[in-house]
């Protein structure tokens, strides 16, 4: 039977607020174990959540970022569930009334068509603590660290709108550049910052049923996304095939083995309002003002650079897609340099660069005015490309001025006519036979004898003039 993939998602985001959700710790889950805590966050009998501002300002943000309705009102609510690392007993969450619903994002589907996903709802939720698990000799043990405890997040919860792992690992990573663009977070699932949960069933394609679902967990980089959806509707078609029933439980991504194990029944607790946390209630002007402070998104980004300055759709579309490139790309363009130039130098050296050493565009020495010094002095012949791709390099070692590193490098261009015609001459002279060739009509010749004189001037020859030059004097 042909069947179709059913795939939502849950999302959850980390809020990158200075403080904790309901206290005052500081929102730094990776310091010193219960380093930051409080008897609000360890959940102490009697403590009163009183909660932050700064976590419905930056949900709100990502929510619009999402294309999503913010709700009037919007309250907590007590997940009742046990577990060592949630010992007061229930985690407090929006289940009833979240703070925003109705969202969307357009991506680009596999047939190269525009494709809505809808949101369903977005709220808001304290993180659990984290258990780090040890052996006491050849005892297995398990340690509560309480640094993660409140920590800010919203859940981003689809609806079941996609159809392929295509789809998904897409969806991800649009929702990480809008969230990004909305100062949120980093949403980096390699760090911890966006947890992906995927669930997933299947049916006979055409019809609208809605199957059993499998949830898949533990997925750490967009690429597991896929992975894990791939494998587990091929496992689903065989549980089928083999006439064994889809249960609703919960499997955990194994990224080494490159398959799902399962690991529990899907439990679900009550979930009651919660009575010490009062509603939240969102005034229009209050909105407004969120609104206004949101940034210029990717595609209104990206359409603004099209128009702007001299790049294609495709080349403003790329470039807009992480802020931090786009910005810097900007900042390079307050100086006269070819907008296409600086578009190619920026993405085929200086990113390529950057992402091998680790860097990142805003900490780089090599900061928008340098990089712009750089492409000015290629634009006007006094370095050539393959010298400044050199000092591009260095450009990244020290802080000296780019004219000082071109100098002391020797890397200025030979553009002095009579400078190259006597390193022409020289290569003339050397290869009698090449020339020979190219006057009996072989015009391939030609590029041999530029690479020569190329390579007699140490690589520093101006190559345009070079090749004018050489055949200014083999033309008789
Ligand atoms: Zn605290």
């Amino acid at each position: 039977m042909d069947y179709e993939a059913v795939v939502g998602l849950e999302i959850h985001v980390e809020l990158n607020c200075p403080t904790k959700m309901f206290c005052d710790c500081p929102n730094r889950p990776g310091d010193e174990p219960n380093k930051n805590t409080c008897p609000i966050c360890l959940w102490l009998p009697g403590a009163i959540p009183r909660f932050g501002y700064e976590a419905l300002d930056k949900a709100t943000l990502a929510c619009l970022a999402l294309n999503c309705e913010i709700q009037e009102k919007s309250a907590f609510d007590q997940k009742v569930y046990y577990y060592p690392d949630l010992p007061k007993g229930f985690q407090l969450s929006q289940a009833h009334y979240p703070l925003a619903r109705n969202g969307w994002l357009n991506i680009i589907g596999e047939d190269g068509q525009s494709k809505r996903l809808r949101i369903h709802h977005i709220h808001m939720e304290e993180d659990v603590a984290k258990l780090v698990h040890e052996m006491e000799g050849k005892t297995p043990i398990s340690l509560v660290d309480f640094n993660r405890a409140g920590a800010p997040l919203i859940e981003i919860v689809t609806e079941p709108d996609m159809r392929s792992p295509h789809d998904a690992m897409e969806f991800v990573r649009l929702l990480r550049t809008q969230i990004r663009y909305a100062g949120s977070s980093e949403c980096s699932l390699e760090a911890g910052t966006m947890r992906v949960d995927a669930n997933i069933s299947i049916r006979p394609r055409g019809t609208d049923q809605m199957n059993t679902k499998v949830e898949v967990k533990n997925m750490n980089s967009i690429r597991h996304v896929g992975d894990a959806i791939a494998y587990e509707i091929e496992r689903q078609k065989e549980s089928l095939a083999a006439g064994e029933p889809i249960v609703l439980h919960t499997r955990l991504w194994d990224p080494v083995k490159k398959v799902t194990i399962a690991m529990r029944g899907k439990f679900a607790g009550p979930c009651v309002p919660d009575p010490s946390v009062p509603p939240i209630l969102i005034s229009r002007e209050w909105l407004a003002d969120k609104i206004a402070r949101l940034p210029e998104m990717p595609t209104v980004k990206a359409e603004r650079f099209n128009r702007q300055f001299d790049l294609s759709e495709e080349e403003s579309f790329q470039l807009c897609g992480e802020k931090e490139t786009a910005d810097y790309f900007e900042q390079v363009m307050a100086f006269p340099v070819p907008a296409r130039m600086a578009n190619h130098w920026l993405t085929t050296q200086l990113l390529p660069a950057l992402k091998e050493r680790e860097e990142t565009l805003p900490a780089s020495r090599v900061t928008p005015s340098r990089f712009a010094e750089l492409l000015m002095l290629i634009d006007r012949n006094e370095v050539n490309a393959n010298s400044a791709k050199t000092v591009l390099m260095r450009l990244f070692e020290t802080d000296l001025p780019v004219l000082t590193v071109i100098e002391q490098g020797g890397f200025s261009q030979v553009s002095d006519a009579s400078e190259l015609e006597g390193i022409i001459a020289g290569v003339l002279e050397k290869h009698a036979a090449a020339v020979a060739d190219y006057r009996g009509g072989n015009a391939k010749t030609l590029g041999f004898l530029i690479g020569q004189a190329m390579q007699a001037s140490g690589g520093k020859a101006n190559p345009k003039m070079v090749r004018e030059l050489l055949i200014k004097t083999l033309t008789p």
